[in-house]
């Protein structure tokens, strides 16, 4: 998954750009990157592994000049963590420099490198996200606009993109609108960001998200609508970014995050009462607003029975299970004085492998709950996403092999509650349709790529890295 803002017209645009990756930080955390076109269109880049703080330097940004800009934090899902694979890729085509950030995952990149390589392309990065820049380098067509046009007609999957040709901003959404792209206005200067919260900490205010299939043109801050992509069947928005990857201070989709999450356990409740219970809290911070909306619906005290380390990363980051363990309990601290002797409902917003939980039970018996019920505020993930979030494979997915039975064991709960499938599309808000494949089942894309080459950090063929 990846955070991605464009910025045009705007004096200094990297440090808008900095900003608002800041802002995203959390939809990425492997690396970041800045690219700007300067008022002759030259192109200046900062790339880093790591955190956005970390990675910038007030130097960097004397080199970073111009008033149109790109921002990338990365996560990856396709390619490895390398800084090679760093967003923004900066190419120099027929016509001047090509920038482009990428959120999502494409399913035919493989099959599409594959091709060019064999024609003789030479791929600098094992990310899916070069595949689109060699498509519109190659592409016969004269104008920027249908060059990138006749890229994204080969490619398919999620993606949401801002994208320079010179000077001039390009922003489009995939036709099925897997992944968030909002614009923003601060005068005469647009900032395109993959959610909300970005446009707040730029001082920008919203002007509209795109929609499935959009596609725009910004030249000097000047937004015109293109011609939208070929239509898909249906729009396909993830509800997982409703559930857990947004910030909750963000809209997305139409929706706000924290109404769709405080909804979320609201159903919970009302689907998974608990009625032994004593007090409810979250699994910070992801689930807070679901713990929130429980407590509202179920009439039990709201506590704070665990307190988070902010200063780890991702347990996910980890390569090995037993690693994994650890980290639970570095992030991880119990509160005894709110849980001895009570009976405790704790909310998470999602069950992957079961991992978290396991460690999080042990430890709130150890600081002496009575019973412990677990309340997650979505269905079983049964199958790993292919359009950019990321989940492990289907034999990691706790929920994909073993019964509810045997996940309430395994976790060591007095009793587990999933929210129905039902339930979490309705919270999500009727303006959407939604993508739940890996709750469901139902890909909207079967991928043409092997799934498992794609996502386990084999480099896609004939690359470098
Ligand atoms: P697990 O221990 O594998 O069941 O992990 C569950 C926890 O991971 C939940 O608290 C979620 O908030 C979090 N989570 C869910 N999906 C992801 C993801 N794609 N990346 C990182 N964390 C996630």
């Amino acid at each position: 998954m990846c955070g991605i803002i464009g910025v045009s017209n705007l004096p200094d645009a990297a440090r808008a750009a900095y900003l608002g990756l800041y802002a995203l930080q959390h939809r990425g955390q492997e690396s970041a990157g800045i690219v700007t076109l300067d008022d002759d269109g030259r192109p200046h880049l900062a790339r880093g592994m790591g955190l956005v703080g970390d990675i910038f330097r007030e130097g960097d940004f004397k080199a970073l000049d111009g008033s149109v800009a790109l921002g990338h934090t990365r996560y990856s899902t396709a390619g490895s963590s390398v800084l090679a694979n760093a967003q923004p890729c900066l190419a120099e085509i027929r016509g001047g420099p090509l920038a482009l950030a990428h959120n999502g995952n494409l399913t035919n990149a493989n099959a599409i490198k594959k091709e060019l390589v064999d024609e003789g392309a030479i791929f600098q990065t094992s990310s899916d996200s070069e595949v689109i820049v060699h498509l519109i380098a190659r592409s016969t067509q004269v104008n920027p606009e249908q060059r990138i046009r006749e890229a994204l007609e080969r490619v398919e999957g999620a993606f949401s993109l801002v994208i320079t040709v010179g000077r001039t901003l390009y922003c489009v959404v995939d036709p099925h609108g897997f992944r968030p792209l909002v614009l923003g206005r601060i005068g005469q200067a647009i900032v395109a960001a993959s959610e909300t919260c970005a446009l707040d900490l730029v001082g920008a205010t919203v002007v509209r998200e795109l929609g499935p299939g959009e596609f725009v043109e910004v030249v000097d801050g000047m937004v015109r609508d293109l011609e939208p992509l070929r239509k898909a069947p249906a729009a396909h928005r993830c509800i997982f970014e409703l559930v857990y990857f947004a910030r909750p201070d963000s809209t997305v989709f139409g929706e706000s995050v924290d109404r769709v999450r405080r909804e979320l356990g609201r159903q919970l409740a009302k689907e998974h009462p608990a009625p032994d219970a004593d007090v409810v809290f979250s699994v910070p911070d992801s689930a807070n607003m679901m713990a929130l909306g429980y407590a509202d619906e179920s009439g039990l005290k709201l506590e704070h029975g665990l307190i988070r380390n902010h200063y780890v990363g991702r347990t996910f980051i980890n390569p090995t299970q037993a690693l994994r363990v650890a980290k639970v309990k570095i992030k991880f601290n119990p509160v005894r004085e709110v849980l001895a002797g009570r009976s405790v409902v704790v909310v998470d917003d999602s069950l992957v492998r079961g991992t978290t939980s396991k460690g999080l039970v042990q430890m709130i018996r150890a600081a002496g709950a009575r019973r412990v019920h677990l309340r997650l505020a979505s269905p079983p993930i049964t199958g790993p996403c292919h359009y950019g979030i990321d989940t492990p494979n289907r034999e990691e997915l706790i929920a994909a092999n073993h019964s509810l039975e045997e996940v309430r064991d395994y976790l060591g709960v007095d009793s587990l509650g999933y929210l129905s499938l039902d339930g979490m599309v309705r919270a999500g808000g009727s303006r959407n349709s939604f993508c739940h494949a890996c709750f469901s089942g139902s890909y909207p894309i079967t991928p043409r790529d092997e799934l498992v080459q794609l996502r386990h950090e084999k480099p896609l063929a004939g690359s470098p890295a």
